[in-house]
């Protein structure tokens, strides 16, 4: 589908991450996923494409300018490589990066802002919690002033990257209960009392490490906090937008795979003496996935357009993210039913696709609470 935005930068950017993607990580994307690991020079590699630098100053290597667009066709591209477990290894920087650019002391951003970016390290946002991710105003991880220093007890699960991380951005209580009692802090994975254990046997995203994470007395200097005290709720939220927005590109990506699979494997298999490819049953089937991959693309488009033009579509944006996991839902399965029962075997992108949907449609806000911040987005 034509992108009426596009210009001669952006394609040469997409295209610069077809190429990566091709050639760097599509040849390992199984071994990788079945290893339950990424190679760390991939989070290097990465990190010198640049794409971690979006909206982050080049005084600490990064672009110097965003582009909802360019960020939008690396989530699609690199979801291209049928195993969205790669990217999410890598990804942890991508939701912490722009807590730590835009409210983090000049003494944090100089001593790691730039190896972040650079994927030299990794970061990680911790919200969710063993008690619960869909309701942050109720986090319990505790931030207790003592002097100069915060002290910070309880314990984040669903962490991508947890493992691997060096530094960590972290939802805290430090006021009362509810929304305005939440303040984040900048943590580092040496700092004493911080530990971590591995969640292991994921149904999908295998690839990608995810930890839980434990705070027992973890000591950090008042600087660390990011942002003003209490306010951390409202950060945490518009830190979301630019999430989601790489989830609904990198559902589109996943979504073209299944489609374009089918279609190579609906021309070579033949049934009932003919093409699968003919049988208008499948035909169908065809149609229905590249209507909703249009609509979830236009819709991308118009709110990568309104992002750039400075005003968040965050109505658009919970809308466009349950929307695209019910299309990736729908694309994934009827992708399945034309591959048969080769699609049920591992090594396989439409079966790691079929694992690989419902962590879309929880993650980073689940369906069910984007049609709630929709609908109360339109005042009601
Ligand atoms: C692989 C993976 C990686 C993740 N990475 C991160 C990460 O890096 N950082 C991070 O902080 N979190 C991460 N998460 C956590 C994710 O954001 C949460 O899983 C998500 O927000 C939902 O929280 P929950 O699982 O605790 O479900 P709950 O909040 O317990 O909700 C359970 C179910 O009930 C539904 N529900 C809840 N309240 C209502 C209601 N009022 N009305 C109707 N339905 C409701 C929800 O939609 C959900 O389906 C990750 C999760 C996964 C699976």
């Amino acid at each position: 589908m034509k992108n009426p935005f596009d210009t001669d930068e952006r394609r040469a950017f997409r295209d610069s991450m077809k190429r990566f993607v091709d050639e760097k990580i599509k040849p390992h994307a199984d071994e990788w996923d079945e290893a339950g690991d990424v190679p760390w020079s991939l989070h290097e590699e990465v990190g010198a494409l640049g794409v971690f630098g979006f909206g982050v100053s080049e005084k600490y290597g990064g672009l110097g300018f965003d582009d909802c667009f360019m960020r939008a066709a690396y989530g699609e591209e690199f979801a291209k490589c049928g195993a969205s477990g790669v990217p999410a290894a890598l990804g942890g920087r991508s939701i912490s990066i722009g807590p730590i650019e835009k409210l983090a002391s000049d003494e944090i951003k100089e001593r790691v802002l730039e190896d972040i970016v650079r994927g030299r390290k990794g970061s990680s946002l911790a919200v969710t919690e063993p008690s619960g991710g869909s309701d942050v105003a109720r986090l319990k991880t505790t931030a207790k002033r003592d002097g100069n220093h915060f002290v910070i007890n309880g314990s984040k699960t669903f962490i991508t990257g947890g493992m691997k991380s060096d530094c960590f951005v972290v939802g805290a209580r430090t006021g009362g209960e509810g929304l305005s009692g939440i303040s984040l802090f900048f943590v580092e994975a040496d700092a004493p009392g911080f530990s971590r254990t591995l969640i292991d046997k994921k149904m999908g995203w295998w690839a990608s490490d995810t930890a839980t994470l434990y705070f027992d007395d973890v000591r950090v200097p008042a600087e660390n906090m990011l942002g003003d005290e209490n306010l951390g709720f409202i950060q945490i939220m518009h830190n979301f937008n630019h999430e989601r927005l790489g989830m609904i590109a990198s559902m589109l990506g996943m979504m073209k795979v299944c489609l374009e699979s089918s279609v190579e494997y609906a021309q070579e298999r033949e049934t009932f003496g003919k093409p699968l490819i003919k049988s208008q049953v499948i035909r169908h089937k065809i149609a229905d996935m590249s209507a909703r991959i249009d609509m979830v693309e236009a819709y991308l488009n118009q709110m990568c357009w309104q992002a750039n033009e400075g005003d968040m579509p965050v109505a658009e944006i919970c809308k466009g993210k349950f929307s695209a996991s019910k299309a990736l839902e729908f694309c994934a399965s009827e992708a399945m039913q034309i591959w048969g029962g080769a699609a049920y075997l591992r090594g396989n992108p439409v079966e790691r696709i079929y694992r690989e949907v419902k962590v879309n449609a929880i993650g980073g806000g689940s369906e069910e609470i984007m049609r709630d911040l929709a609908v109360r987005q339109m005042g009601l």
